[in-house]
């Protein structure tokens, strides 16, 4: 209800239209085979750093393989890219590869989303949530905050989340309820998330015990997303339900459905590197689509190459190597337990 809320709090006549645009654009692009686009996006996801003080393993930053430049998005291109979807954006997601908290100019990004009344997300590991970046947070409108961890047990801990200690997260997540709690305000919404590896599947009960302990606003379980085939199958909870794989035999494993219907992210939302780059989703890690640059977020929207992409998504999502493993609109991915 409090997240309802927000988000209808932030939906102004003109967000409001955008966001049925959307729909009808994406409805008559399924019935007519071809992309049509009538709108801007309705969320548009950022992301203020490449950089990451932890490794974990499967993630590109984390293991050294992601095969663009480290780097930060400057306070201008944000300003720049906030300026063109605000009429017609409500939610800005800061974060996609990196940890978000490294970027210098995190608190005036979100002061400047939150002074154009957009909603500002971050997900973060929260070990650098000391209380006055907390405050800073607060003070400058962040919305809601989702805090991942890989186990909510020290021993298991830091398994997955290389580099950091559970009491190090927990009291990041402690300092920002406190400091939302003594300022006043609603938000953020606190949303501790638990990855659904095979070694901390059967540790849900404490996990949900520790949300309960912090009065976080919501706890949830999300499945793993996996590269490499032998590590994989040491990490996935191929039984669970929390599971977005199945095995298909001792050496192999694959997305529990490869359904070959579209998507509908190309019509509602995008997605922009630190410098600049705009690709279609935020599985598009290594920018195998680059569909152009965020200078001109209106014209790339709406431009042949970001409609090829969507035409292509529409007769064959299967043909495109992403999205053909990209398990967005066939399976569950998070689980919410409170
Ligand atoms: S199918 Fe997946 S990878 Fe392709 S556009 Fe949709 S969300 Fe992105």
């Amino acid at each position: 209800m409090k997240e309802f809320r927000l988000y209808l709090s932030h939906l102004t006549f003109r967000r409001a239209v955008n966001l049925a645009l959307c729909g009808i654009g994406y409805f008559f692009s399924r019935l007519f085979c071809k992309p049509f686009v009538f709108s801007m996006p309705y969320s548009v996801s950022l992301e203020p750093t490449t950089r990451c003080n932890l490794l974990c393993p499967e993630c590109p930053t984390g293991n050294g393989t992601l095969n663009r430049p480290l780097g930060d998005m400057s306070i201008s291109l944000f300003k720049s890219i906030i300026n063109q979807v605000s009429p017609y954006t409500t939610t800005v997601l800061l974060h996609f590869q990196g940890e978000p908290l490294l970027n210098g100019s995190i608190v005036d990004m979100v002061r400047y989303a939150t002074s154009k009344r957009i909603i500002t997300e971050i997900a973060t590991n929260a070990t650098l949530i000391t209380y006055p970046l907390a405050s800073n947070l607060v003070k400058a409108g962040i919305k809601k905050i989702v805090v991942s961890i890989d186990s909510p047990t020290e021993q298991e801990f830091g398994y997955y989340r290389k580099g950091a200690k559970l009491s190090d997260v927990l009291q990041g997540v402690k300092n920002i309820i406190e400091a939302r709690d003594l300022s006043g305000q609603r938000y953020p919404i606190v949303v501790l998330e638990m990855l659904a590896f095979k070694r901390s599947i059967n540790d849900i009960d404490k996990f949900i015990e520790l949300g309960r302990q912090l009065s976080v606003d919501k706890v949830r379980v999300k499945s793993v997303q996996v590269s490499s085939g032998k590590e994989g199958f040491k990490m996935i909870p191929f039984n669970s339900v929390y599971s977005r794989y199945r095995m298909d035999d001792k050496s192999a494993f694959s997305l529990k459905s490869i359904k070959n219907k579209p998507c509908s992210n190309p019509w509602f939302k995008l997605s922009v590197y630190h410098h600049g780059n705009v690709v279609p989703c935020c599985f598009d890690k290594s920018g195998e689509h680059v569909l152009g640059h965020a200078n001109d977020l209106k014209n790339v929207w709406k431009s042949d190459k970001y409609n090829f992409f969507r035409s292509k998504l529409l007769l064959n999502r299967n043909g495109i190597p992403l999205c053909s493993q990209c398990p967005q609109g066939r399976i569950k991915l998070d689980f919410e337990l409170k």
